[in-house]
């Protein structure tokens, strides 16, 4: 039996991993258009520095991508984020506000940091804590996260905070965000307790936890992001993506290998490259899904227009290595993000080297900033040099940064954030019905079911299994 996979990102090589930890008589062999495997993912070694090109980290929180590590014996090579500065801030004017204690995304587990905080004017802060008596939307449907937060917080917590913490995590637009798609926790909770605020108070009664109804007297403070479920390989993750190379090594890998065609036959398909037509019993496709689109409009035209309707973000990292002392800000958190109102280049800052121990010498600081995303994919028509200008101009005013740093990369991402605009989810289960009626093929990767690397290696697995069962072999 003989299986083609399409795409060597993370997707494609947990598809090929588990496709053979499954069924290793199966004969798989991998397409991949590039000369490296990982996509998104790499790690480099710059000036004495880890660099991570794009993703840093995954949450254990979706046990997927945690799991593969075990079972690729990484275990041991995951490290936590450091315990001492586990909180963030938001950019306002030109400083850095930590985010309010207990905040995770919308859910405000400690009312006495919303009334205290700075980042919310008096009628700002009277507006967010009246959410618990916003009457619950009648129409049961997706939303906007845009919609959302400002229908149950009010405009001002939108645009100072929810919109900052949500687009610096999708680089997305919230007007256009599937709340269903990325956080359908809301909706529930508004749904079964009439308010967010509702919800996590009879949570807390429920737990009982020392009397920690959110706001009153004697209110256990619980803590924001889970930011103790974040981990990454000690080295980097293209550990990850080496051990899982080196362990599907009796998979033929095609690199430089941009899949241009697939076609179904009689039994199996046609897979066409620039230099080979080659005949497979079944396909996986591991490619975002506007690649996907292009792959299988002839096979199926309304598949292919479901697929290209995925659009993707483009971004833009700038990395750059600091003295410790040329920075004046105490870096006592993991970074900050910054609200669209505060008109500045970058999108959200990393302070990578205090997140992870060990990714640069003590005496200097890892920042990589991103810019671009679904609202301000304009900025990325400048230069690399532009862009690192505008980034020290920022940091100047947010960090007290002062001289040049040490070294500067910029990090383009053309395309490469999958957007769930509302609607998402209908969308997948239209794709799922239609992949379904197509025998022997499965499709996986960022753009369905989750962007982060616990979702894709999910469902790369999963589209695995599938494939092993409809093929019938064991
Ligand atoms: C800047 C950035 C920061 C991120 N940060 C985080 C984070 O901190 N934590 C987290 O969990 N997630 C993060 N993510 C998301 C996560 O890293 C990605 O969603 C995930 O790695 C995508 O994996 P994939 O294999 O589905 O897609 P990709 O990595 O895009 O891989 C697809 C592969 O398919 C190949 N390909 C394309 N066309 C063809 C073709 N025609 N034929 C053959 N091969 C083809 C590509 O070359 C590529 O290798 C981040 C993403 C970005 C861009």
């Amino acid at each position: 039996m003989r299986v083609a996979i399409v795409g060597g990102g993370i997707t494609g090589l947990a598809a090929a991993h588990r496709l053979l930890e499954l069924a290793p008589s199966v004969e798989v062999e991998l397409f991949e258009a590039t000369s490296r495997v990982g996509g998104v993912l790499q790690t480099d070694q710059v000036a004495g520095c880890l660099v991570e090109r794009s993703a840093d980290m995954f949450t254990t929180k979706e046990p997927a991508a945690k799991d593969l590590c075990h079972r690729l014996g990484l275990g041991t090579a995951l490290i936590g984020t450091r315990q001492e500065y586990q909180r963030a801030f938001i950019a306002q004017a030109n400083r850095l506000v930590p985010i309010p204690e207990g905040l995770n995304l919308m859910s405000p587990s400690n009312l006495e940091s919303i009334r205290s905080t700075p980042l919310l004017s008096v009628a700002g802060k009277k507006r967010f804590l009246e959410e618990v008596d916003v009457p619950p939307r009648e129409n049961l449907g997706d939303e906007s996260l845009r919609s959302f937060a400002v229908r149950r917080f009010g405009l001002e917590a939108y645009e100072k905070i929810f919109q900052p913490l949500v687009g610096g995590i999708y680089t997305a637009d919230p007007k256009k965000l599937s709340l269903q798609a990325t956080l359908p926790q809301y909706l529930e909770m508004e749904a079964r307790f009439g308010s967010v605020i509702g919800a996590l108070q009879a949570k807390a009664r429920q737990s009982g936890e020392c009397g920690a109804v959110p706001g009153r007297p004697g209110t256990k403070v619980t803590s924001g992001a889970r930011y103790n479920l974040f981990v990454a390989p000690a080295d980097g993750l293209q550990t990850l993506i080496q051990t899982l190379a080196d362990r599907i090594v009796n998979t033929k890998v095609h690199f430089e290998s941009p899949i241009q065609r697939l076609e179904p036959l009689d039994s199996g398909w046609k897979i066409t490259t620039k230099n080979q037509e080659t005949h497979f019993d079944g396909v996986l496709i591991a490619v975002p899904g506007h690649v996907a689109g292009h792959l299988l409009s002839g096979v199926n035209g309304r598949l292919g227009e479901l697929l290209n309707g995925i659009e993707c973000a483009s971004s833009a990292i700038v990395v750059q290595g600091w003295m410790r002392q040329q920075i004046q800000h105490a870096l006592d958190g993991f970074g900050f993000v910054v609200p669209l109102t505060e008109n500045r280049t970058i999108l959200a800052g990393s302070f990578s080297s205090v997140k992870f121990p060990g990714r640069s010498p003590t005496d200097q600081v890892l920042i990589r900033s991103f810019v671009g995303g679904a609202c301000q994919g304009h900025l990325l028509a400048a230069t690399d040099q532009e862009l690192g200008r505008r980034v020290r101009e920022d940091l100047f005013d947010l960090l007290g940064a002062k001289g040049r740093p040490r070294f500067e990369t910029v990090i383009r991402w053309n395309e490469s954030m999958p957007q769930y605009h509302v609607g998402h989810e209908e969308r997948i289960d239209e794709i799922g019905q239609a992949i379904s009626e197509l025998p022997h093929l499965e499709i996986a990767g960022k753009s369905y079911t989750g962007v982060g690397i616990p979702a894709c290696v999910q469902s790369g697995e999963n589209a695995g299994g599938k494939l092993i069962r409809d093929l019938g072999v064991s």
